[in-house]
């Protein structure tokens, strides 16, 4: 059996080696490093994959949601609402920019922004809602773009856990999400689910000037060469990720699909215990499952991250500290919060290995391990 592990990039990659071998070298052989037609094939794919008018590649998921704040016009002072049971990057940007992050609580089945809280938490400095889709499982984005109509308030879907999950509206309407909001946000850190073999990220929109000024802000503000309307920054997905990247997205259904196997044997095995919530999946979307992350009743999770560790068994926090009690957020007033729920989650979420390449003995073996803890 295979070595157990959170994630198993080379096995994946070893499955599509000629390929991606093929276009990396076509790449050096180019000399064509940034830019090119690699980064706009990339591009275009994946915009009408994500049936989004515009994607703008960019280096990193931290960025693109940077350069979406930034678009937006959003300045010091104003806030936006977000959930604080996420990872760091969607909130420390906006910190960046001065802007302050309002925590609130998400739905504890869901581990999404609960929309039910947003409203009391909406204030005349309020400019838009951040959303983020926690483990491949999407937030009610109905309710979040009802609330946005109301309240005129943008919508920023931090996408960089559900790339290619399919939302279902009650009118039967179904987009991906990160093409609902104003603009969607991605990240493809390799262990991502379309990750590349380095950093980078993309920004969806469909709206043309929205796409303009983004794509302009991550070319340091340049309406044409050496010519700067506005502040920007520097960030650029590479030629090479691009071209991996191409490859990879022809892949991406079949990866979901993989995924999807895995959490449903999961599911299977844990069923009916008492000790485990499996990871909830509301019919209104398909999870796509970049965590496997299961919620322990009456259980030391630390002492099941450990025990299952000792057995050669990895699992994974995410994440131990939630937003709102970093470091970080003292300044921005992140310890006068109260959110039960996300406290509550904090300390009773645990992930198990869940990737592409997983094979039923690896599962077998891992369940084996969880359930005798659990049990004893
Ligand atoms: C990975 C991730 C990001 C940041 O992406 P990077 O490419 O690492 O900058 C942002 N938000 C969420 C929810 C993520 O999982």
């Amino acid at each position: 059996m295979k070595p157990l592990q959170m994630v198993d990039t080379k096995t994946q990659y070893q499955k599509i080696k000629k390929e991606v071998d093929a276009a990396v070298l076509a790449v050096m052989e180019s000399s064509q490093f940034i830019g090119g037609k690699e980064v706009s094939e990339f591009a275009d794919s994946l915009a009408k994959y994500n049936g989004s008018r515009y994607v703008i590649p960019c280096a990193n998921g931290t960025d693109a949601l940077q350069i979406a704040l930034m678009a937006l016009g959003l300045k010091a002072g104003d806030e936006i609402i977000t959930p604080s049971f996420t990872y760091i990057a969607t909130v420390e940007v906006a910190a960046l920019l001065g802007i302050k992050p309002i925590f609130v609580e998400v739905d504890k089945k869901t581990f999404c922004i609960d929309p039910a809280v947003i409203e009391k938490a909406i204030t005349p400095k309020t400019k838009a809602i951040v959303p983020v889709h926690l483990y491949g499982h999407a937030a009610n984005m109905e309710a979040i773009m009802h609330l946005s109509e109301k309240h005129n308030l943008f919508v920023i879907e931090d996408n960089a856990q559900a790339i290619g999950n399919d939302y279902t509206f009650s009118n039967g309407n179904i987009k991906k999400t990160g093409s609902i909001g104003h603009i969607g946000c991605t990240s493809f850190y390799p262990s991502k689910n379309l990750g590349a073999f380095g950093d980078g990220g993309a920004i969806f929109t469909d709206d043309d000037n929205l796409a303009q000024k983004m794509r302009m802000i991550a070319s340091h503000g340049q309406s044409k060469r050496y010519y700067h309307d506005v502040v920007g920054c520097n960030s650029r997905l590479d030629a090479m990720q691009a071209a991996i990247l191409n490859i990879k997205l022809t892949h991406l259904d079949e990866y979901i699909a993989a995924r999807i196997k895995a959490a449903d044997y999961y599911d299977k095995a844990f069923a009916g215990n008492k000790k485990i919530d499996t990871p909830y999946r509301d019919n209104n979307n398909k999870h796509v499952f970049h965590q496997y992350t299961i919620i322990l009743h009456d259980t030391n999770r630390d002492e099941l991250h450990q025990f299952l560790a000792d057995r050669g068994v990895p699992s994974m926090i995410y994440y131990p500290v939630p937003a709102h009690r970093q470091k970080m957020f003292d300044a921005f007033g992140g310890n006068k919060y109260q959110l039960p729920d996300t406290d509550w989650l904090t300390e009773r979420v645990i992930s198990l290995p869940i990737h592409t390449e997983l094979e039923e003995e690896q599962q077998q073996l891992i369940v084996s391990q969880v359930l005798e803890f659990v049990n004893r």
